[in-house]
């Protein structure tokens, strides 16, 4: 039987889980589809995919540190994706490279459907300005929330940011050092947990008992954030829906169908190691 080849590509990538959920979404799904890992050296992003693409690949999943690279190489973006700047799934179809964004429809899907809870009129602190900050940023923006602060260890980062949006109006940008007041919701979209480190200078009086903490990262136990977050009273929750989510929007983009979800998170649930 043909299959359609499908990767992720990354540096590192062999921990990735995405071949696992999309190779189970196919099998749900009935897709003539196969996924595995591609692992890319850091400085051949643009051979290794336009290679993949000449043999026949038909799409692919980009993970750190290549989102960048993949904005710079779609022909055609959606429009998340270019208010993102940054691109996490691709795919060719008549000769033409497109680029998505889905990580941000993945965290909306898992905070308001998988979790329950509206994100509308919420207070929200978003630390990080990366890859996967500003991924989020706009849809986000979109749920309406009553504000949405922006943080980031490098304070520029977070202000050219801050200026793409600085239309909505909820929109604000602040240092850790000035960081007051609690949240409904933070959002840890650092990289500081992969590192097994709390995001720089984080202070304690964010958190109340209504604030859900959620971490981007994932583990079997519960990441620093969130351990300190539990600490200090919040309610947590880490990225494992967020991944199964934006991987259910890629693998429309990709094949027309959305799959269902709910069993493959538990099984990953289940099955992190
Ligand atoms: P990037 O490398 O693009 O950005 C990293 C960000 O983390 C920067 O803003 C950086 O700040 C900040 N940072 C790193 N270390 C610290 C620290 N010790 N204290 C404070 N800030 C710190 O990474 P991504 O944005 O692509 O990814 C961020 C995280 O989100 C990763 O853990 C990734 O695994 C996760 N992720 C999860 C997804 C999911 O589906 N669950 C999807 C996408 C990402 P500075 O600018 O100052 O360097």
């Amino acid at each position: 039987m043909i299959m359609d080849k499908y990767v992720v590509i990354g540096n590192p990538v062999m921990h990735s889980k995405s071949p696992e959920i999309h190779n189970r979404f196919a099998m749900n799904t009935k897709q003539k589809m196969h996924f595995t890992h591609l692992l890319t050296p850091l400085n051949n992003f643009f051979f290794v995919i336009r290679n993949f693409f000449n043999e026949g690949g038909k799409g692919a999943s980009i993970t750190l540190p290549f989102k960048l690279e993949a904005y710079t190489l779609a022909d055609i973006l959606t429009q998340r994706a270019s208010f993102a700047g940054a691109v996490n799934t691709l795919k060719l179809e008549n000769g033409i490279i497109y680029g998505d964004n889905t990580d941000g429809l993945g965290l909306i899907i898992d905070i308001i459907q998988n979790f329950g809870m509206p994100i509308i009129d919420k207070r929200i602190l978003l630390l990080g300005a990366g890859g996967a900050a500003s991924g989020v940023l706009l849809p986000l923006l979109q749920q309406k929330p009553s504000s949405l602060v922006l943080c980031n260890r490098s304070y520029n980062k977070a202000l050219i940011l801050f200026k793409k949006f600085n239309k909505y109006a909820q929109l604000s940008v602040c240092k850790y050092s000035d960081l007051d007041g609690t949240y409904d919701l933070i959002i840890n979209a650092t990289s500081a947990s992969l590192e097994n480190n709390l995001p720089y200078l984080l202070p304690i009086n964010i958190f109340s008992k209504a604030s859900l903490a959620y971490d981007m990262m994932y583990d079997k136990t519960p990441t620093i954030f969130m351990q300190y977050a539990s600490q200090h009273g919040a309610i947590i929750r880490d990225g494992l829906g967020m991944l199964v989510e934006q991987a259910a929007e890629a693998f429309y983009f990709w094949r027309g169908i959305k799959p269902k979800t709910t069993s493959i998170l538990t099984m990953l649930r289940a099955t992190l190691t």
